[in-house]
């Protein structure tokens, strides 16, 4: 399998080039130059592997969707850190995405059993063990430079603690993340992880990233890396749940099912996306937004609008807070009949200037045809759902899960199961719980009393200068 631009470079490049790449050469998205389709016997055959029963159902299914991408690992490799990476004792249970169902037809499925409590571990794992791999291969090293205000951060954290040959350098706001997740980032001591807490906000963070990314000298010097949402690896690694989604809520392969999930930058409903193109049976691909609604109008109306900070809203739904959507891009591509240059056009220069595009109507119309729709909630929506949710069901959901569910029942179709695809769990964020619920929201026993564990964190001024000293002072190389 070679990976190609979605700006038009076709230059052959194997898994194992982009891995630790971010954007192509030309400013555009990696993808793989085709989908491969799986068709009815191979789908009956990955029911069986993941339903078998036995422990590590996930992890097989993992590598067979992900051996059809990745061409460059021995099989026997990349099945070892396969095995690794999706074990009960990470994800709490062998499902490792446990469906559970609300009400006939409608399902939760959980992606957010992992050590950070967030869908993004569901990637960020496998990222860790297939970077150590790769620059173990090599020879070389990586020192990982990221901002955050809460669930990327500590995902990336989680996934790189204690591996060899990186570093990872994450910047947040100083006193501005909720209590509990300081305490899951800050409490990590591995020698290996550096959490800079900036005095200033969450722009400030990413302004420093951008400053010391811009420094081209010290990038190369330092080989300062990233993880963030647009690596085609995450994103592989999501398809995989929505087979196993798939398989957990029907009983034979036929059967069409829709997927409704809360969206920010379109990385998680991308995977979904991928999974669609290869032949899973979704019916629709319901995107669930917060106020910032910039997919939202995309699907009802065809106008890509990318919104400056005045218009970027802090929501109880922290997480999907996002000015534009970045894995938007490579939709958009399949969308126009993999056309790089429509892409290029739509996404390079012109983008900064006009600050958006419309669809024109006959693309538009071709929408329909790849199952997405669209909706999105308000605090007083998400308040309500978490509120119907618990008093019904004794089902306790974050402020993600309820945008997703609450868009997911305008799309209810009888006889299509519908899989709400649960982001994270309640615990971080148990203010809008409280003023849901009026009371504190359950927690995992591994995580009593976090608040309350030895603190490893550096405080520093916005200054990009003090960051680079500090990188250069603790980093490998
Ligand atoms: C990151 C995140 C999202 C948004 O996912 P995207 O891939 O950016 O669309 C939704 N919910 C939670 C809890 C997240 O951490």
């Amino acid at each position: 399998m070679n990976y190609l631009s979605t700006r038009g470079d076709r230059a052959p490049r194997g898994f194992s080039d982009i891995l630790l790449e971010g954007l192509a050469p030309d400013g555009g998205l990696y993808l793989p130059d085709h989908y491969p389709a799986v068709d009815r016997a191979r789908l009956a055959r990955w029911r069986a592997l993941y339903r078998g029963g036995a422990a590590g159902g996930y992890a097989d299914l993992a590598f067979e969707i992900l051996s059809l991408y990745i061409g460059d690992i021995a099989p026997a490799e990349l099945r070892a850190l396969v095995d690794k990476t999706y074990t009960a004792a990470t994800y709490g249970s062998d499902a490792i995405t446990p469906l559970r169902q609300l009400e006939p037809g409608l399902y939760i499925q959980a992606l957010s059993n992992g050590p950070t409590l967030a869908f993004k571990d569901m990637a960020m794992q496998l990222l860790g063990q297939l970077f150590e791999y790769e620059l173990a291969r090599r020879g070389e090293h990586l020192n990982i430079l990221g901002a955050t205000s809460g669930d990327t951060g500590s995902a990336a954290e989680y996934a790189m603690r204690g591996k060899r040959g990186v570093h990872v350098f994450m910047l947040s706001p100083n006193g501005r993340m909720s209590p509990f997740q300081q305490a899951q980032m800050y409490s990590l001591v591995d020698a290996n992880i550096h959490n800079i807490a900036i005095d200033g906000v969450f722009d400030d963070c990413q302004d420093i990233v951008k400053a010391v990314s811009n420094d081209l000298d010290f990038k190369r010097r330092w080989k300062i890396g990233t993880v963030n949402s647009i690596n085609w690896a995450r994103l592989l690694a999501q398809v995989v749940y929505y087979f196993a989604g798939y398989f957990q809520a029907t009983a034979d392969d036929g059967q069409p099912v829709s997927f409704a999930v809360p969206s920010g930058n379109f990385g998680n409903v991308c995977a979904g996306h991928v999974a669609r193109m290869m032949g899973l049976p979704i019916a629709q691909l319901v995107v669930a937004t917060n106020e910032n609604d910039v997919l939202d109008e995309f699907f009802r109306s065809g106008r890509y609008r990318v919104r400056g900070s005045a218009e970027t809203y802090e929501t109880s739904s922290p997480s999907m807070d996002i000015s534009k959507a970045s894995n938007f891009e490579r939709f958009v591509f399949d969308l126009l009949g993999r056309d790089a240059a429509r892409t290029a056009q739509l996404f390079g220069p012109g983008l900064a200037r006009d600050g958006g595009f419309t669809l024109a109507a006959d693309d538009r119309a071709r929408i329909a045809g790849f199952g997405f729709v669209s909706g999105k909630s308000s605090h007083a929506d998400r308040l309500a759902t978490i509120r119907d949710t618990w008093n019904r069901h004794q089902d306790m959901i974050d402020t993600h899960t309820a945008d997703g569910l609450m868009v997911a029942r305008q799309y209810l179709q009888p006889g299509v199961p519908m899989v709400v695809l649960e982001t994270a769990l309640p615990v971080k964020f148990a203010a809008t719980i409280r003023e849901a619920l009026g009371c504190d929201p359950l927690r995992p026993a591994a995580l009593q009393g976090i608040e309350d564990r030895p603190k490893r964190v550096t405080v520093m001024p916005a200054d990009a200068r003090q960051v680079m000293d500090y990188i250069a002072a603790n980093a490998q190389g």
